[in-house]
């Protein structure tokens, strides 16, 4: 069926879809690992380190203020292998390299460090396919993803190959470094090179179509149609806006892919991102306000911190293999300190969204209702949300969550065009003013700063 330009039918049909979602009992898992950022320099010149190291200590698993070093990537890799061995698939949505200056960095050291993670996930996961996504700083200079054939592109494909194992994807990864294949449960992979609209990326035409990857995705998503697939869009950046009240992607083509993305939420189940460095959701609406697309945003492996202190963590997904439909994640996360602290690393359970939030599925109407209840900054579905959100440091760690802040990580789970985002954010806080002239706060509020990267 055209749906194109039918709001009602679109609307009716993905009401629909996810109103009748049932679970046939075909249950999967897959794993989702972002933001590895390996400092191979960490403990020598430590090429990643912020201010000096923050005064802190070198700490065998890593250092707050710095990228990660080799035996925490080996370690969350090893973590996922004998927490949950039997999965479907990983998803690795980027940013492999670490933060450090041009001067530093080069090709080869950036290719070193892919390989090296290549690697590691191969032989830990032998007969499992990995969907790799581009961050943006996995191109050197980072940031600067061309919208032609690179050497970049080139040696991924060629390190990527038994996991896209589909000539057919050759021509669009060489240009663009975006594919799409099928797991082996049916499955459609769309993994994005979002990048390319990335506004540090001066290497493309900020209004215009790099590499041509609207055109295959819209190309993708309707023959995904036709054939009545399901498909899962994986990616480095996400489109919509920060708690920065920042939208990170150039302003056409966030707002172009979020077009996109409500036309095809009938064959699009979900999306999963990393960049942000932090445990988020996201939920998409249609035009007519109905939720149709879950969107998630996973921790990053490295701790290093631009903002509030966070952990690293590492997230295990339950799906129905028959249908797609997401029913939970698993969140795990490692202690930093306590790591440290102790000479070995301790990958914990951190939640579930069955357990912590009483969500029986990941769909959008669930997380909609859910994002309803944390509006109420003293909510416990909001305290909660922050909580993971920074990855449960220490309660003396964790920075604290301000009117501003709270009014922008809101806004920011259901609003994707900066306008719409601003306008929230300004409704929010106008209505907290007029309760804060009847309540005095209790407590100092501080500001929250986040820096992504
Ligand atoms: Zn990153
Ligand atoms: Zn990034």
């Amino acid at each position: 069926m055209h749906l194109l330009g039918m709001e009602g039918q679109l609307f009716s049909i993905c009401a629909l879809l996810f109103l009748t979602n049932c679970v046939t009992g075909d249950i999967g898992y897959f794993w989702h690992v972002t933001d590895f950022h390996y400092d191979p320099t960490y403990n020598r010149t430590s090429l990643s380190c912020q201010e000096s190291n923050g005064g802190n200590q070198m700490g065998r698993f890593g250092n707050m203020w710095c990228d990660s070093p080799w035996v925490l990537i080996e370690s969350s890799v090893k973590a996922m292998y004998s927490i949950k061995t039997d999965i479907d698939f990983l998803l690795w949505t980027g940013d492999t390299v670490l933060h450090a200056s041009v001067k530093d960095l080069n090709h080869q050291f950036n290719s070193v460090i892919l390989d090296n993670v290549t690697d590691l996930l191969k032989t830990t996961f032998p007969k499992k396919p990995v969907y790799a996504s581009f961050g943006n700083h996995d191109s050197y200079p980072s940031d600067q993803f061309k919208p032609k054939n690179t050497v970049l592109y080139n040696e991924s494909l060629a390190r990527w190959r038994s996991w896209i194992n589909d000539s057919s994807q050759d021509a669009n990864f060489r240009k663009g470094g975006f594919y799409s294949v099928k797991t082996p449960q049916n499955i459609r992979i769309v993994a994005l090179n979002t990048v390319l609209y990335y506004i540090p990326n001066k290497a493309v035409q900020s209004d215009g179509d790099p590499a041509g990857q609207f055109a295959w995705l819209t190309q993708i998503l309707e023959a995904a149609r036709k054939q009545k697939e399901r498909v899962i869009i994986t990616a480095h950046i996400a489109p919509g806006v920060t708690p920065t009240g920042k939208s990170e992607l150039y302003k056409h083509q966030n707002d172009r892919l979020v077009e996109i993305m409500k036309e095809y939420c009938d064959v699009i189940i979900a999306m999963h991102f990393g960049h942000e460095h932090a445990d988020a959701f996201k939920v998409l609406k249609n035009k007519a306000g109905v939720p149709v697309s879950p969107v998630f945003l996973a921790p990053s492996v490295t701790p290093i911190r631009f903002g509030p202190v966070h952990n690293p963590g590492i997230r295990l997904v339950k799906y129905d293999r028959s249908t797609g439909q997401h029913l939970g994640i698993s969140q795990y996360y490692l202690d930093l300190s306590k790591a440290n602290n102790a000479g070995r690393a301790d990958w914990k359970l951190e939640y579930t969204t069955a357990s912590t939030y009483g969500l029986q599925d990941l769909s959008a109407g669930k997380l909609s209702s859910l994002t309803d209840k944390m509006r109420d900054p003293d909510s416990l579905e909001f305290k909660t949300y922050w909580k993971y959100y920074v990855v449960s440091p220490s309660e003396e760690l964790t920075d604290a969550c301000n009117s501003t802040c709270h009014a922008s990580v809101v806004c920011g789970l259901t609003e994707f065009i900066k306008a719409d985002f601003d306008k929230c954010v300004a409704e929010m806080l106008t209505s907290s003013a007029m309760q804060l002239s009847y309540w005095v706060p209790l407590f100092g509020i501080s500001v929250m700063l986040l820096v992504f990267c």
